[in-house]
């Protein structure tokens, strides 16, 4: 599959470089270091891309946490010093984009995009990919909220550098709360049984490089269920485990309706199991209901008399249950078809930052 993908950009060097100079002067977040030390030369520009609803609480911590690990890597010379952090504000209705405008003022390597409404994390880290994908060699997506270790990011970048395109981080263990664990245990399953192709504890921790994004940019699909298509690229990839915090402040966006719907879109955008299921069920249905027949037939013939409402009833209600749910089902995907004939944009940029 990776024959047909385009080649771009592995070999052309990124333009970040010329942009931070330019970017706004200011103290850096961290009061050790303004610049960064000269790093080695072939040194990959790494972007940290962040989705933000709502996370006026923590983005700033989080900047703090991620240009520190950003210091740390280009002083050991495994980032160039370009590299930066990228907050995609999905439609935020507190001070997030405020904050994110300040932390860019005060320190160049915070960049941002602001999105015009709330598209979900799934649109919110395309926009963040593309976005940046110009300016880096590979991308590591992260929650705003650093549930995921962000000290893991040393070991996904030597992945890359033993020439893997996209590094998956799994979970090891949650800190989450019995019910948030229970829920996403469900869906997850329910999702690979349903046939979706998605790697066992893996969320949206992930380093990909620009060729993988290249690749993404090619699925123009109005779903885009991220976790499924990298698997689907194909490219060499590699999977390292890490811990998951608690949330530090603010609290989860990802009630059960966003998981229910990111389920079930996992599964419709990748899996036809649903419909060949209800194919399979219709016939069922239908050979019993022949057979229903045949027996009523038979001791009407034979003189007995016939059982009363119940054998009439009960199969209405069943039939009409069986078909409510399956016509259901086909309109998941029906659905799906008048989204994706729309082929509406998937986010809309309002201000960008760099
Ligand atoms: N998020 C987003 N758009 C949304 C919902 C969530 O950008 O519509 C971001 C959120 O700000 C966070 C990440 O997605 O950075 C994960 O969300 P959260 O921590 O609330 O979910 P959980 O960790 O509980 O799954
Ligand atoms: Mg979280």
């Amino acid at each position: 599959m990776s024959s047909t993908t385009k080649e771009t950009g592995t070999t052309t060097k990124p333009t970040a470089r010329t942009t931070t100079t330019t970017a706004t002067a200011g103290e850096s977040l961290l009061t050790t270091t303004a610049n960064a030390r000269p790093q080695e030369k072939d040194a990959p520009v790494l972007a940290i891309v962040v989705p933000c609803l709502n996370e006026e609480l923590v983005v700033g911590d989080t900047a703090r946490r991620l240009c520190e690990v950003l210091h740390k890597l280009s002083a050991a010379g495994k980032v160039d010093a370009a590299s930066f952090v990228y907050f995609v504000d999905d439609g935020s209705r507190d001070a997030t984009w405020a904050v994110v405008e300040e932390l860019h003022a005060r320190d160049a390597r915070v960049k941002g995009l602001k999105l015009a409404r709330n598209v979900g994390t799934q649109n919110a880290l395309l926009a963040g990919l593309l976005g940046v994908k110009e300016h880096a060699d590979c991308v590591v997506t992260i929650d705003a909220d650093l549930q995921q270790d962000e000290a893991v990011i040393e070991t996904f970048l030597e992945k890359y550098a033993a020439g893997a395109h996209i590094v998956y981080g799994v979970r090891r263990g949650r800190g989450d709360s019995y019910v948030k664990k229970a829920t996403s245990g469900f869906f997850y399953n329910l999702m690979r049984l349903m046939g979706a192709r998605i790697i066992k504890h893996h969320s949206e921790y992930r380093l990909v490089s620009r060729k993988a994004i290249d690749a993404i940019a090619e699925y123009r699909e109005y779903n885009l269920f991220l976790r499924g298509i990298f698997v689907d690229i194909g490219y060499k990839s590699e999977v390292v485990p890490f811990t998951v915090r608690r949330r530090g402040a603010g609290k989860s966006k990802h009630d059960f309706r966003k998981l229910a719907s990111l389920a079930l879109d996992g599964i419709t955008s990748f899996s036809i199991v649903p419909l060949r299921l209800v194919t399979v069920a219709g016939m069922l249905v239908f050979l019993f209901s022949v057979l229903m027949t045949l027996f009523y037939l038979y001791h009407k013939i034979k003189g007995h008399t016939p059982p009363g409402w119940a054998g009439t009833i009960i199969p209405i209600y069943f039939l009409g249950g069986v078909q409510i749910m399956f016509l259901g089902i086909v309109g998941e995907y029906i659905g799906k078809i008048y989204q994706e004939t729309k082929a509406r944009p998937r986010y809309i940029k309002d201000t960008e930052l760099f």
